[in-house]
């Protein structure tokens, strides 16, 4: 039997670099407020120093220049990375980017994987991927109503897409469009690569959100409002088959989601970390607050949810590693509804112990809360995951004989007073 939580001192090495190397050399940079040419500029060093590491692009298998490392092993690097948004970004396995990678990997022609898949890989481009609408498509994707028509050998696509993470700031989208509106709700849709630059493709702004009430232009992390109107583009956008749409974005996004997971037990154990530094030493009413016992309840809470979030993700990275994504659905939709609560819970309580400092922008708390509320609704908003893990679990449930519970005690006291008559008549 093998169930083992240990890590291996080689690898073990690797992430304590990482550590030192995200605290020292990435969080400075939160700091500056720089826009993306600067930002770009900035991190290309770190960037090399992190391939020189071979710790780049560790999403992907060796022979797309990933480091194979599979999802167990991504995670705990992503708990370190994802203590900051600039983390994956420097070590090349960001969203969407990250999930781009794959699609075009898994369904990438040898001319598209040359194209695009090649400069995503090396960072020299950036990506973007529109399935939502304003209007039509959310939480229920099958809605969608961005069309893509054949035109001889090319493709028309007409529709408004909108909070497209990161299209004013990359080179290419990967825009999902219906092709055959007659065809079984999940067969309705395909994929396109759609360079930004092509007629009719306008990323009309950055959308002012809670994580960014007022978007500078240029700024990465940015969620866009995207417009296409007759956008023309060849047989050689077309991603996979026409009519795989869905299963692509499924395929995509049940890594993507665990990857988020991922990095918010970064982003956890930050607060966390600002959590347990207040409670040394902030003094109230007779004592450092880390004597107080809601405090300490705090505490304790907090570090509980981490670890049980920490473990929900790693056992379905391992499922994943072990069975493939699919096998993983269950136990993705689990951590990502349950994720997104200790996320936002764990930061709160950081954010309560520093009071008015907490509120202030002087510390990342804030921007980390807001940032944290979009969780539980990107990748699939929190009730759509209960739904389908209630549903996957309803599975291995029937109704009882005459609806009777399982469990009803006098029904199961006749029934074991049948049974056992001889001896209750011996012991009587
Ligand atoms: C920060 C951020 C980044 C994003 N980036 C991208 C991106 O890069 N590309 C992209 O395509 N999209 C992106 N999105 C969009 C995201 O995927 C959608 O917000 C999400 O799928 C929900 O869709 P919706 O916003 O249209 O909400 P709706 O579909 O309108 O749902 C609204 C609410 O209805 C309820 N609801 C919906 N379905 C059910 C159900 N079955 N049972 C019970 N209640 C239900 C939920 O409470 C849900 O929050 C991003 C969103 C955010 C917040």
């Amino acid at each position: 039997m093998s169930w083992d939580f240990s890590t291996e001192p080689e690898f073990q090495k690797k992430l304590d670099w990482m550590g030192e190397f995200v605290r020292e050399e990435i969080w400075p940079l939160e700091t500056l407020g720089l826009d993306w040419d600067q930002l770009r500029k900035a991190i290309a060093p770190l960037q090399q120093e992190v391939k020189d590491q071979n710790l780049w692009a560790a999403h992907l298998d060796q022979e797309l220049g990933g480091q194979g490392y599979g999802q167990v092993k991504l995670g705990l690097m992503h708990e370190i990375l994802g203590s900051s948004t600039l983390g994956p970004l420097v070590f090349g396995c960001q969203a969407p980017d990250s999930g781009n990678c794959e699609i075009l990997a898994a369904v990438g022609t040898d001319v598209q994987k040359k194209k695009w898949l090649d400069p995503l890989l090396s960072g020299e481009y950036y990506s973007a991927f529109a399935l939502t609408e304003l209007d039509n498509a959310g939480a229920d994707p099958t809605n969608l109503t961005t069309t893509a028509v054949a035109d001889g050998d090319d493709w028309i696509l007409n529709g408004h897409k909108w909070f497209i993470s990161n299209a004013s700031t990359s080179d290419f989208i990967i825009v999902v469009a219906v092709t055959d509106p007659g065809a079984e709700r999940h067969r309705r849709t395909s994929q396109f690569i759609v360079p930004i630059g092509t007629p009719g493709l306008v990323v009309v702004r950055d959308i002012a959100s809670m994580e960014n009430t007022a978007p500078r232009p240029n700024t990465y992390g940015s969620h866009c409002e995207v417009t296409l109107e007759n956008v023309r583009v060849d047989a050689d956008a077309l991603l996979g088959n026409v009519g795989d749409g869905f299963l692509i974005a499924q395929k995509r996004l049940g890594p993507g989601r665990i990857h988020h997971c991922m990095r918010w037990i970064g982003q956890s154990q930050r607060a966390f970390d600002m959590l347990c530094e207040r409670a040394t030493y902030r003094f109230a009413q007779g004592s450092v607050l880390g004597e107080k016992q809601t405090i300490r309840n705090w505490i304790a809470d907090s570090a509980a949810e981490i670890q049980a979030l920490k473990l929900m993700t790693l056992h379905a990275a391992w499922v994943i590693d072990e069975e493939g994504t699919a096998k993983a659905r269950k136990d993705i939709a689990l951590i990502k509804f349950y994720g997104g609560k200790v996320l936002h819970d764990v930061i709160d309580r950081a954010i309560q112990i520093h009071g008015s400092l907490g509120f202030s922008s002087d510390l990342p708390l804030e921007s980390m809360y807001r940032a944290a509320r979009a969780a539980r609704l990107y990748d699939g908003p929190d009730e759509v995951h209960r739904d389908s893990v209630a549903k996957a679990y309803l599975k291995a449930y029937s109704p009882p004989p005459n609806n009777v519970p399982t469990q009803h005690i006098p029904t199961r006291r006749a029934a074991a007073q049948e049974r056992f008559a001889d001896l209750l008549a011996e012991i009587a």
